[in-house]
């Protein structure tokens, strides 16, 4: 996970049809709950997941998953995805789902991720915890109070919770919200570790080859050890797949 930029400026199809959207959810909330009939919510994607806001998204996050940061566009369309939950959500994996969840902020641009598959199917389960659960908020009007465990890539500094043992992503100082966050998206699957390895494997040959340039000090080698020093600080740059992990190993390295 690292830090996200998003536009300040939410897509237009947002602004007109999300805001219509929402207070059309807000009003079968009230009717349901006056009428004390179960809420059953409508969710429209072609919304919220309009190409326009997929596109601004993608582009803010360099074509990576929010979490994982795996490069997506290339396998697959990605997904948009809710921070917090629209349907309901659990505090904790085993509970029954709670709802309704955070449907006003179904077509809330500060809600909204692009993500890949697998990481959306561990949202998909709704788990969204938080540190005091009774703080949680009901209503547009309690969001702030709430303390989620869940780091948010666009509102928190990924990297005072989350660093890197060799491809591993570890809690730092043993962060609740870091520890949460690998937890919960499973940040340390297997597939992903594999794929992190393989470039750890790489950087760390780049590394000591650096290293053997910078011990000999030929002036033939000048351009090349130039060449790798880019190479490497482009590694640790937001558009790098694994950024957060190269990062980690960069800021252990003498340089
Ligand atoms: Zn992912």
């Amino acid at each position: 996970v690292i830090r996200i930029r998003k536009p300040k400026r939410a897509p237009k199809v947002l602004h007109t049809h999300g805001k219509r959207k929402t207070q059309e959810l807000q009003t079968e909330v009230k009717r349901a709950r006056q009428g004390g009939v179960e809420i059953v919510l409508h969710f429209d994607p072609a919304v919220y997941a309009h190409r326009d806001v997929k596109t601004a998204l993608s582009k803010a996050q360099h074509g990576k998953c929010a979490f994982c940061e795996s490069k997506i566009l290339h396998i697959s369309h990605g997904d948009v995805e809710h921070f917090r939950p629209k349907k309901g959500f659990r505090q904790h994996a085993n509970e029954p789902l709670s709802t309704p969840g955070y449907y006003w902020l179904t077509y809330a641009w500060i809600n909204l991720y692009f993500c890949c598959q697998i990481c959306n199917q561990r949202h998909k389960k709704s788990l969204f915890p938080l540190a005091d659960a009774s703080a949680r908020a009901r209503s547009p009007r309690n969001v702030a109070r709430e303390k989620p465990l869940f780091i948010d890539p666009s509102l928190d500094d990924p990297s005072a919770h989350i660093t890197f043992h060799g491809e591993f992503a570890v809690a730092i100082n043993g962060s609740p919200r870091g520890a949460a966050t690998i937890d919960g998206l499973q940040l340390n699957r297997r597939e992903l570790v594999e794929e992190r390895r393989q470039w750890l494997d790489a950087m760390r040959f780049l590394l000591k080859f650096r290293a053997d340039l910078e011990d000999w000090r030929r002036p033939e080698d000048r351009e090349e050890l130039e060449r790798l020093r880019r190479y490497l600080a482009g590694a640790a740059a937001d558009q790098s797949e694994y950024a957060a992990m190269a990062r980690a190993l960069l800021s252990t390295r003498v340089h």
